[in-house]
């Protein structure tokens, strides 16, 4: 098969893991930039151009897209999908997996456990806003974050009031979501292909920090989930509609809380934490998908 990765960075160890794992398997496979890429449209003859090449006979697409460039990586995602490829990450997926607001409401209509979450464009009110989410402290999150990087930890409705002010100040939407204190700085990330559970990781953050992103220095471990765990994984994935996915889910006292569903889950963690080839199951997804 012609397998084209889409990823602004071949160096990754994501992209480069893809790479080897399609060439194990006997296929065609090239990283192409997304960012790099032209989308000609006219009628009935949708095509994409890269670096004076017209990329033709695609077979399917791995879209590593990152957050910085969602709105352009989605349409040559969605260019490609007019070509009928097959995508790992189907562009509407893709877009909605972006907005944490949408996704929380979506998984919310799933019925999936979620910490309470409030979303307000009436900023003035923000001692309403911290009552509604439990009372402080509380978590802010500005809505387009990732990494760890736009969570916010106010202690108190004072602190909760200034850093909403400052962020309103900014322009910057963000939502209020109620602190599970019992998650204890840790997080579980379920990483999904094809509706199966391929791999688990809990993710605790460094000493004195509540984030557990391993790019804020957090540590994984490999464990296994419990049913409810599980079920809540694959149901989020779903209600996502993502074929790749990492669920990311707070393990509280009232279950398992859907945090967020990552629609370009990083492979090296999960690889390193579970020692399984995960990589190669992504490959084996499109294999059942194109003939
Ligand atoms: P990002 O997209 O930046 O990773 P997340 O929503 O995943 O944003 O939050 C980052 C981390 O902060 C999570 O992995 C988790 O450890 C912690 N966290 C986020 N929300 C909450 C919450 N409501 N209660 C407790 N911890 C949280
Ligand atoms: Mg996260």
């Amino acid at each position: 098969m012609n397998i084209k990765i889409l990823s602004a960075n071949p160096d990754l160890y994501s992209t480069k893991r893809l790479v080897e794992a399609a060439i194990k398997r006997n296929h065609d496979v090239e990283v192409i930039n997304h960012t790099k890429c032209d989308i000609v449209i006219e009628k009935k003859r949708p095509v994409v151009l890269y670096k004076g090449r017209t990329i033709e006979k695609v077979d399917a697409v791995i879209p590593r897209i990152g957050a910085s460039v969602t709105f352009y990586g989605t349409a040559v995602v969605r260019q490609f999908e007019m070509m009928h490829c097959f995508t790992t990450t189907e562009s509407v997926a893709l877009v909605r997996s972006r907005d944490k607001l949408r996704s929380l409401q979506i998984l919310s209509r799933a019925g999936l456990g979620l910490p309470k979450t409030i979303f307000t464009n009436y900023s003035k009110n923000v001692e309403e806003v911290v009552d509604l989410a439990g009372g402080a402290p509380v978590i802010i999150k500005l809505l387009e974050g990732t990494q760890g990087i736009g969570v916010i930890l106010a202690e108190t409705k004072k602190a909760a009031e200034s850093v909403m002010e400052a962020f309103n100040n900014l322009q910057a939407r963000v939502i209020v979501q109620e602190f599970i204190k019992e998650a204890g700085g840790a997080d579980i990330r379920a990483f999904i292909v094809d509706g199966q559970v391929v791999g688990a990781m809990k993710r605790q953050g460094k000493e004195g920090e509540f984030r557990s992103n391993l790019h804020r220095g957090g540590s994984a471990n490999v464990i296994e989930l419990s049913d409810e765990e599980e079920t809540a994984a694959l149901k989020a994935a779903k209600a996502m509609g993502l074929g790749v996915a990492g669920v990311d889910m707070l393990q509280s006292s009232r279950g398992p809380l859907i945090l967020e569903v990552n629609s370009s889950p990083g492979l090296e963690g999960i690889e390193n934490a579970t020692g399984k080839d995960i990589a190669s199951i992504i490959i084996k997804y499109i294999e059942r998908n194109v003939d």
